[in-house]
């Protein structure tokens, strides 16, 4: 978020966090003589302030920092401002010794034509900026910010630039607020993806491979297949036919549906390939979406009125460039496998169709424990036609989809906003928002209705009228992809997945050697039965296998000793439950089966 939209977002609290910025400044200008200012702005969760220092710091020296802050907060130093004209400006930032500032005032001058420079100042600090600060220091709260984070960064973010100390900070209204953040930082930090991912093997990403071009480890790959079997049994109930598509496309395919030139930056090169003849060179490129693939089976043949609505299904593979600097672990990929689907329908049919993909949706929320969530509805703006948009102008066509698709979310009872000229230029969309860990909102999927492909791509079906029709297609994928959507899960269930999901869902481990035998034989009869069972033989303490079992976040741990072999029991340990549970084998093999289809949830290690 720019500071523009922080502000209209929170002005009291972008007041703070400014006004701090200044005082933190001001506190490691004194701690540290002869420190130079770069930048010093407010972010979403405090702020932060770029220093040349003359000699390092590094977190040891926050306490002191923040107690000159202290310091300076309760001298209830008051903030005032004045505008110089440019000479005038310019000879006060000579005067404050500021280099950095003096480089930036210049550049902004010249740039935005200015006539004049405003500076603030608190108590002997001066500081050129635009405001709005607290009226006076005490105004904040002492004991709201907290200095997180020493990094460094090139002056303006360039690096032919000299390298600066930047010192991020928390700030909030409230030492209630911050106590809060820092907790949900916290465990954020321990939910992290990457971390994790790392830790319990589910992925990997290997610059001989590509940047942005992860490489599923077999534990990470049973989350796909398992995500990919439940999504395809939600479809299959929904009607749905599953189909499979190449990932390489003639270019030509997309100029026909009007992505191209308009997506070509999200698309690598493309591939000229000689015919066999070796003269004419036919152009391919990687898909960017499985879209038009899907339309071009929904035409392979002319569809009559009675198949209506067709829905097509398929976890397609897609290519997108992403600049290399905004790649993250699965967060920003360049390739990804879409939970993708096209459903091709009448007018009539819009709005039950749209409320089954949103059933399908509540569904899937549902069975990952996902509870904090609303669609967010984009719809055309009549008075902007022919805006940035460039709506397809059927203003017909979008009253009367917008309404049904309302209707339709109005009846899933499940919480929406709208967003009035948000919509692409091919038909109204709801995105799923949901909110991680750490409290950002998320786009989870997107579904799209749209009227402007069909009659590009000239899709048909013979109406009860004998004539032919356009078909309506709602484009949808409620997992996304499944490189989103399995960071999002390993941080939502911080790595400790429900037991049908998880890479291994029982371990087994014996009190001494002498019980291995009773050990082996009930992971074979567990693996028999298509359950992913381990028998631990490391050899290792007892203590020793439980842990590591535990750190692996092993849903099930089932621990045999001498009265387990007696009685051809196990003992049960559960992953974030204290109790263990005995109980004949059979009857433990009987509930986790039920467990597995069911598709449980483990309430206690859902995210808080
Ligand atoms: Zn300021
Ligand atoms: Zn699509």
């Amino acid at each position: 978020m720019s500071e523009k939209e922080l502000e209209a977002q929170n002005p009291k609290l972008f007041r703070i966090r400014h006004s701090l910025a200044h005082i933190m400044a001001q506190a490691v200008q004194k701690l540290r003589p002869g420190t130079k200012l770069g930048f010093g702005p407010a972010i979403e969760d405090g702020f932060y302030y770029d220093f040349i220092l003359p000699e390092p710091i590094t977190d040891t020296d926050f306490k002191d920092i923040e107690n000159e802050m202290k310091n300076i907060i309760k001298q209830k130093q008051e903030f005032s401002h004045e505008d110089l004209g440019i000479d005038e400006a310019l000879k006060k930032i000579n005067e404050m010794g500021e280099p950095y500032k003096a480089e930036y005032a210049g550049e902004l001058i010249k740039k935005n034509n200015l006539k004049e420079l405003r500076f603030y100042q608190n108590g002997d600090f001066v500081d050129m900026c635009e405001g709005p600060h607290v009226d006076k220091t005490d105004d904040i709260p002492h004991n709201c910010f907290k200095l997180r984070s020493v990094a460094g960064a090139y002056w303006r973010g360039d690096s032919d630039n000299e390298m600066m100390t930047r010192i991020y900070a928390w700030a909030f209204e409230s030492k209630e607020d911050l106590m809060t953040h820092q907790r949900r930082w916290e465990e954020a930090q321990k939910r992290d993806h990457k971390k994790l991912g790392k830790e319990l093997e589910l992925f990997h990403i290997d610059e001989e491979v590509g940047k942005g071009l992860p490489l599923w480890l077999p534990n990470g790959t049973i989350l796909r297949t398992e995500l990919e079997k439940y999504m395809k049994e939600l479809e299959y109930k929904a009607g749905f036919y599953e189909v499979a598509t190449p990932h390489l496309t003639h270019t030509s395919l997309y100029h026909k549906t009007g992505h191209l030139p308009y997506y070509e930056e999200h698309m690598y090169p493309f591939m000229k390939i000689a015919d066999a003849d070796g003269h004419t060179a036919e152009e391919y490129c990687l898909k960017p979406m499985n879209c038009p693939h899907h339309h071009k089976i929904f035409s392979s043949r002319l569809r009559s009125y009675r198949e209506l609505p067709l829905r097509l299904a398929e976890y397609g593979q897609v290519y997108r460039y992403e600049d290399h600097g905004s790649l993250s672990g699965l967060l920003r990929v360049r390739g990804m496998c879409m939970n993708d689907g096209h459903i091709y329908c009448t007018e009539e049919q819009i709005e039950e169709e749209f409320l089954s993909v949103m059933e399908m949706h509540k569904t899937l929320y549902a069975t990952m424990g996902i509870r904090d969530y609303h669609m967010r509805f984009s719809t055309w703006d009549p008075e902007d036609p022919k805006g940035k948009n460039k709506y397809v102008n059927n203003p017909a066509a979008w009253e009367k989809s917008q309404n049904m698709i309302l209707k339709a979310m109005e009846k899933s009872g499940l919480p929406f906003k709208e967003g009035k000229g948000e919509a692409a230029f091919y038909g109204p969309k709801i995105d799923f928002q949901f909110r991680t860990v750490t409290g950002r909102e998320e786009t989870a999927s997107t579904n799209q209705l749209d009227f402007a492909v069909p009659e590009r791509l000239n899709l048909h079906y013979k109406g009860a009228d004998g004539g032919e029709h356009h078909p309506y297609i709602i484009h949808r994928a409620p997992a996304g992809t499944h490189e989103r959507f399995i960071a999002f899960l390993i941080e939502h269930f911080g790595g400790a997945f429900p037991t049908w999901m998880a890479p291994v869902q029982v371990k087994v481990v014996t009190v001494s050697e002498k019980f291995n035998d009773y050990g082996e034989k009930i992971a074979k009869i567990l693996r028999d039965d298509f359950i992913r069972a381990e028998f631990d033989n490391s050899g290792e303490s007892l203590g020793k296998k439980v842990r590591t079992a535990t750190k692996m976040k092993i849903p099930n741990v089932l621990v045999i000793g001498d009265n387990e072999v007696q009685n051809e029991s196990i003992t049960l340990r559960r992953y974030g439950i204290e109790e263990q549970k005995t109980m004949p084998f059979k009857e433990f093999h009987g509930w986790l089966k039920d467990e597995i289809k069911n598709r449980v949830l483990n309430e206690h290690v859902l995210q808080r």
